[in-house]
This record gives C-alpha cells, sequence and structure tokens, in this order.
C-alpha cells in the first residue's frame, strides 16, 4: 500500500469559470490559474504523486511551461494517473474535501461524486467527496479563493 495527500489552492476571480471535479458550476467567479484551475483533480494529482514519492504537481507541470497554458486539470490527472498504472499501482479509494464559501455545491454534488470516481476510474463508494466552509473566516471565508484536500490510497502489486 502506498497513502499520499494533497493540497491545492486558488483565488477566485469574477468572470472565469467554476470547475470543479470536471464539472462547471454556475457561479459568478472562477479560479486564477494557468490551468482551468480545477483544485478538486489538482489535489487529487498532488496525491497521487505524494503517493508515488515523485514530488509535487509543480515539478511535473510547471506554471512557467507556455505549453500547458490553458490545460484541462483532467488530462492533467490522466496523466498522472497514467504514471501510477506504469509504475504498477491502482487505486484503492480517494478522500477529499474541498473548502469553499460560495457557491452552495450540495445541488451539484452527486454529479460532481459521478463524473470525478469516472475520472479516476474507480467506484463511487471508494470516492469521498466532501465540502465545507471556514465559517466566514480568512481567504476562503472572504470568497477570496477556493481550496482541496486530498487523501489517496494505492495499491502495489
Ligand atoms: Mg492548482
Amino acid at each position: 500500500m502506498r497513502i499520499g495527500q494533497g493540497f491545492d489552492v486558488h483565488a477566485l476571480v469574477e468572470g472565469r469559470p467554476l470547475i470543479l471535479a470536471g464539472i462547471e458550476i454556475p457561479h459568478v467567479a472562477g479560479p486564477l490559474g494557468h490551468s482551468d484551475g480545477d483544485v478538486v483533480l489538482h489535489a487529487i494529482s498532488d496525491a497521487l504523486l505524494g503517493a508515488l514519492a515523485e514530488g509535487d504537481l509543480g515539478r511535473h507541470f510547471p506554471s512557467s511551461d507556455a505549453s500547458l497554458k490553458g490545460i484541462k486539470s483532467a488530462v492533467i490527472l490522466e496523466k498522472v494517473l497514467g504514471m501510477m498504472r506504469s509504475r504498477g499501482c491502482s487505486l484503492a479509494s480517494v478522500d477529499c474535501t474541498v473548502v469553499l464559501e460560495a457557491p452552495r455545491l450540495s445541488p451539484h454534488q452527486s454529479a460532481m461524486h459521478m463524473h470525478l470516481a469516472g475520472l479516476l476510474g474507480i467506484r463511487e463508494d471508494r470516492l469521498g467527496l466532501k465540502v465545507t466552509s471556514t465559517d466566514g473566516l480568512g481567504l476562503v471565508g472572504r470568497g477570496e479563493g477556493i481550496a482541496c484536500m486530498a487523501v489517496v490510497l494505492l495499491d502495489e502489486a
């Protein structure tokens, strides 16, 4: 077994699409970023790299690399899952927590859950997708940013 944890934060700015777990959520603001800024997919990708002892997401997908500008986070995740498989590992389970103040994600949570399980290639009962706020405190509470934490467990052949 291998375990990994990941964390990601992006600033929220007006006029950008809010993409979370690969799904666009209607909102006035979205993450600023080199990619689509999907904090869920970034935190999970970072956790996968951690479990593989392969460093962090920034090492493999540096924001200084112009060829990666506008890259979909689902593409990043797929590349990292490919690294995992080439190392003889498979994904046993994933748990993640999205931290944001607005919008309310509960109407979208089941669609996000289903879509994310599909991207990860795991059964829905092997994926935790939770949402919390910071009770108005800090950068998330002021609506300046959005964050996600993730842990993954890998089976190693
Ligand atoms: Mg990121």
